[in-house]
């Protein structure tokens, strides 16, 4: 396994990569959420490349980039016995060097949602994603169903722009409680781990409710709210339950949605989803 941060390597590791190739992109801290992206990618494509960047634009001014948790060396432990063919760790400098100016942007499924909240945050999303599908060129891309709203912005990107890139969405993995994993979980200490459990909880009770019959998307967003609201410790955000393509808020539930939320524990902001098929 190759691990290296220079677009200069990076061309030339690529050139000599096998077959079809598989990107992994990760923001670092990596945990079994991240590692079933790569073992998906390992089964999926010949030769697959993990990259760790923390990206600097998709943090807004009040948000957790400096504290953002980095361990490159546990990372490549957590990688190296996957077969991963590349690890690139690029610097601030690579990606934006001075002068930068160039920014990708998705209309309106990224205004919404994390977007409504994080409101330049996509903008950074879809510009890094962009970087890294054009200097890694790969066949297919992986990305977590976890962050629903980013695979779906991305997924659009790819077509808009036509990338000649096949994005993959893999399910979400959890915890044995059911909180979803999330280097962010590191954050959580003591009273809020226990309390981060009511967004699977809540989102476990619509889901149930849509089991039932329940097809009143307003219901369905109430029993979040309410289920969530039983936490003392949790501040809600938002809760939705749309259409899963357009993002759009639904009346009625008929065809593929999506039940998602934005939540607080103390500092700690916590986002999760369901799919309704
Ligand atoms: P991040 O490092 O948080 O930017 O995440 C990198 C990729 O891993 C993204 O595509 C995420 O959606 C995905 N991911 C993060 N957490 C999980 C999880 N619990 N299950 C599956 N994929 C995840």
């Amino acid at each position: 396994m190759k691990t290296i941060s220079t677009l200069f390597d990076l061309r030339s590791a690529r050139l000599s990569l096998y077959g079809t190739v598989g990107l992994v992109p990760t923001m670092g801290y990596l945990h079994e959420g991240h590692l079933s992206l790569i073992r998906r990618a390992k089964m999926e494509c010949d030769s697959v490349v993990v990259s760790i960047f923390v990206n600097p634009t998709q943090f807004g001014a009040n948000e957790d980039l400096s504290k953002y948790p980095r361990d490159l060396e546990r990372d490549l432990s957590l990688i190296e016995p996957l077969g991963v063919d590349l690890v690139w760790n690029p610097t601030a400098e690579i990606m934006y060097p001075a002068g930068y100016q160039t920014w990708v942007e998705v209309e309106s499924i990224t205004r919404p949602l994390e977007g409504s909240i994080r409101t330049s945050h996509f903008k950074g999303v879809t510009t890094i994603v962009a970087k890294l599908f054009n200097a890694v060129q790969p066949h297919k891309a992986y990305f977590g169903q976890k962050d629903a709203q980013q695979a779906a912005v991305i997924s659009q990107m790819t077509r808009d722009l036509n990338f000649p890139i096949e994005v993959i969405v893999c399910p979400t993995t959890r915890e044995a409680d059911g909180l979803a994993m999330s280097s962010r979980n590191k954050y959580l200490e003591g009273a809020d781990r226990s309390a981060a459990t009511i967004l699977f909880r809540a989102l476990s009770a619509a889901k149930l409710a849509h089991a039932g019959g329940e097809r009143n998307a307003a219901k369905l967003r109430a029993i979040m709210t309410d289920t969530l609201a039983s936490e003392p410790r949790a501040q809600t955000q938002y809760v939705s339950c749309a259409d899963y393509d357009t993002l759009k808020e639904l009346d009625v539930v008929s065809g593929k949605t999506l039940l998602s939320m934005a939540v607080m524990l103390g500092k700690t902001r916590l986002i999760d989803n369901f799919v309704l098929e």
